[in-house]
C-alpha cells in the first residue's frame, strides 16, 4: 500500500468510500459483502474509511461501523460530513452530529468535513441562525473533531474565497478530481489553489462514479494497447497518485473483485509515461463530446439576463458525460434567476460567438435536462424528512 504523511499521520493513499455499498431488494445494505470488502481492504493497509450522515438513506454509517468492529479504533481513520446543505432549517447541529459519532460507534472523527459547499449551500453554513459554523469549530476544538475539512462542489472563485477567509480553520478540501474533470470541472484550478493555501487535497470521483472504468471499446483498446494486463479504471488512479499533493483518493467500492483491482494499483506508485499521460488527455477530449465552446465569455456582455453563459455551457457538457447528482449540484449553486431557463432565447450570444454556438438552443436543452434529469434538489426532501425523524422534530 502507498501511504503518504499527513500532518504527523500516515494515511493510505486510498481510502474506502462507504457510499456505494450494495443493497438488498429490502434496501438493507448487503453486509456480508461489506465485511468482505473491507477486510481485505484493511489487510492490505487501507485506513481510512469515508461516510457522510445521509449516504444510503443513513444506512452507510451504521454499516461502515458494523464492518469495522473486529479491527482496533487506533488502527484506522473514520472521516464523517455534516449535511449542511440538506437541513430543513436550523437545527440542534451538535444533536445531529452525536447522532453520527453513535451510528460510527465513536466518540471521536478523525477527519470530520463539511458536506458538499457550493454557492448555494455556503449561505447555509455561514447563515448566523443555523449556527453551523461556531458549532462544527466547537468540537474541533473539545478534541472530538480530529482534523477538518469540507468537500466542494464550487467554482475556483468561491474555493479562494473561502480559504482566505479561514485561513488556518481547515486542515484539507474534498473535490471531485479525475482526468476528465482535471479540465471540465477546473479541477485542475482547484488543486492549485489547495495546494497554494497549504492544505490537504482529498479525491472524490476518481474514476467519475464508473464512468471512466467503463469506456467505450475504441477508448479501451487505447489503454489496452498501453498495458494489456492493466483496468481502465487504474489508469485513472494512476494520474491522481502522479499529484504530489492528492493525500487521499477516495474508491466507492462495492465489490470485492473492485477491491482486489484497486489494492493492486495502489501496492507501488507507477507514474504514468508520457504516452500514457497523452492518451488519458486523448481519452479525456473524446468524452467532451459536448459544445466546442473556448471560455471566450465574448457572449455575456449583450446577455439581458446576465446569465454566465460559458459557465452554463460547461454544465451541459458536464451533462452530456453522465447525468448524475453530481452534475446537477453544480446547476443547483446557481441563485434561481442564473439557471438556464433564465435565457430568453434573444439570440444575442449567438451573434457575438466566434465558435458559431447556437447559444439559446444548448441552454433550452440544458434547462429541460436539468428539469427531468436526477436533481439533488428533489432529494433534498426526503434527507429533510430523515433528519427531522432523526431528531425527533416532528
Ligand atoms: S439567448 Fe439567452 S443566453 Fe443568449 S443573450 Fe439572450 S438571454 Fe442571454
Ligand atoms: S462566445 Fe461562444 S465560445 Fe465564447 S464563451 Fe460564449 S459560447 Fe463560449
Amino acid at each position: 500500500m502507498i501511504y503518504n504523511d499527513f500532518n504527523g499521520l500516515k494515511l493510505s493513499r486510498l481510502g474506502f468510500g462507504c457510499m456505494r455499498f450494495k443493497r438488498e431488494d429490502n434496501g438493507e445494505v448487503d453486509q456480508e459483502t461489506v465485511n468482505s470488502m473491507f477486510r481485505k481492504a484493511y489487510e492490505a493497509g487501507v485506513n481510512y474509511f469515508d461516510t457522510a450522515y445521509p449516504y444510503l438513506d443513513g444506512k452507510s454509517e451504521n454499516a461502515m461501523a458494523e464492518a469495522l468492529k473486529d479491527y482496533p479504533r487506533e488502527s484506522y481513520y473514520i472521516a464523517d460530513k455534516f449535511p449542511g446543505h440538506s437541513l430543513p432549517g436550523p437545527i440542534d447541529n451538535l444533536a445531529l452530529f452525536n447522532i453520527s459519532l453513535q451510528r460510527c460507534r465513536t466518540d471521536y472523527f478523525d477527519f470530520y468535513l463539511l458536506h458538499n459547499i457550493n454557492e448555494w449551500s455556503i449561505k447555509i453554513y455561514e447563515d448566523p441562525e443555523y449556527h453551523i459554523m461556531p458549532d462544527i469549530f466547537r468540537m474541533r476544538d473539545e478534541g472530538k473533531i480530529k482534523h477538518l475539512g469540507f468537500s466542494f462542489h464550487g467554482g475556483p472563485e468561491l474555493l479562494e474565497k473561502l480559504l482566505t477567509k479561514y485561513e488556518g480553520e481547515f486542515e484539507f478540501v474534498q473535490i471531485q478530481c479525475n482526468y476528465l474533470d482535471w479540465t471540465l470541472q477546473d479541477a485542475k484550478k482547484k488543486y492549485e489553489i489547495i495546494t497554494a493555501h497549504g492544505l490537504g487535497v482529498w479525491v472524490m470521483e476518481p474514476v467519475r462514479g464508473g464512468n471512466l472504468a467503463r469506456l467505450s471499446d475504441a477508448n479501451t483498446e487505447k489503454l489496452r494497447k498501453l498495458d494489456p494486463e492493466a483496468s481502465t479504471a487504474s489508469f485513472g488512479f494512476r494520474f491522481l497518485q502522479d499529484l504530489p499533493n492528492v493525500r487521499m483518493i477516495l474508491s466507492g467500492m462495492n465489490e470485492v473483485s473492485q477491491v482486489e483491482d484497486n489494492l493492486k494499483t495502489f501496492k507501488e506508485h507507477r507514474p504514468l509515461s508520457k504516452s500514457e499521460r497523452d492518451t488519458l488527455f486523448e481519452i479525456a477530449e473524446s468524452l467532451k463530446s459536448g459544445v466546442p465552446c473556448t471560455q471566450c465569455r465574448y457572449c455575456c456582455a449583450g446577455c439581458p439576463m446576465e446569465l454566465d453563459i460559458p459557465y452554463l455551457i460547461s454544465c451541459y457538457n458536464d451533462y452530456k458525460v453522465s447525468q448524475s447528482a453530481m452534475s446537477s449540484m453544480r446547476l443547483d449553486g446557481l441563485d434561481d434567476d442564473k439557471k438556464p431557463a433564465n435565457c430568453i432565447g434573444c439570440g444575442q450570444c449567438a451573434h457575438a460567438c466566434p465558435q458559431g454556438i447556437d447559444v439559446p438552443k444548448v441552454l433550452a436543452e440544458l434547462a429541460e435536462l436539468y428539469e427531468t434529469g436526477p436533481k439533488w434538489a428533489n432529494q433534498a426532501k426526503s434527507r429533510h424528512e430523515a433528519i427531522k425523524r432523526d431528531l425527533n422534530m416532528g
